[in-house]
């Protein structure tokens, strides 16, 4: 009888599980929009463009929320590779790319929801 106090003492002290889903590491990524293809263009998927926002993946539906970092995105265009979650940064006030392309890191993504 004590011991299934005690458990239940420890189940109600669990935390409450986070709502957002592990969907695993994916290769993490950057753009803008001097380095989107076609250079210069705003164009994406779902007409959605927010540096900052808007990701670019083919591996959640669009409209789908995810968290990385600790920061929350949306996915808003699909072009690039499976496995990366390629992330919309703003242009430099002159509108050149300060993206660094070599910046690559595997972080693991949580699936929010969808809109
Ligand atoms: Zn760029």
């Amino acid at each position: 009888m004590i011991a299934e106090i005690m458990l239940a003492a420890i189940v109600l002290a669990m935390p409450v599980p986070d709502q957002s889903q592990s969907a695993g590491t994916y290769r993490i990524t950057y753009y803008c929009q001097a380095c989107n293809t076609p250079a210069g263009s705003t164009a994406t998927s779902t007409g959605r463009w927010q540096p900052g926002y808007s990701v670019a993946t083919p591996d959640f539906e669009p409209g789908t929320i995810l968290e990385i970092g600790g920061r929350e995105y949306r996915v808003d265009d699909t072009g690039c590779q499976s496995g990366t979650v390629d992330i919309l940064r703003e242009t430099a006030p002159d509108g050149s790319c300060i993206c660094d392309q070599g910046e690559v890191t595997y972080q693991n993504v949580y699936v929010k929801g969808e809109l």
